[in-house]
């Protein structure tokens, strides 16, 4: 799994250049791309640092797979 966007509740938080999400990741494995956020799945570690940070809750994490 990889921490999955949901495009119709993300606003790129109010349209920054670089969103939280992009910021916060750890594993740079969340990108802006074509005006919307995207992950590389092989990148993310589910850490769900994203999700925390995303003012829209527009990034959800699988629970079982949340690693701290
Ligand atoms: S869950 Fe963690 S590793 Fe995955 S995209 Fe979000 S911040 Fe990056
Ligand atoms: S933090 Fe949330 S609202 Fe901001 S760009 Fe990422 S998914 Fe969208």
């Amino acid at each position: 799994m990889a921490a999955q966007i949901d495009p119709k509740k993300c606003t790129m938080c109010g349209g920054l250049i670089q969103p939280l999400c992009v910021e916060i990741c750890p594993d740079t494995a969340v990108r802006v791309q074509d005006s919307r956020v995207v992950v590389t799945e092989f990148l993310c570690e589910d850490c769900n640092e994203c999700g925390v940070v995303c003012p829209d809750k527009a990034i959800s994490v699988k629970v079982d797979t949340v690693t701290f």
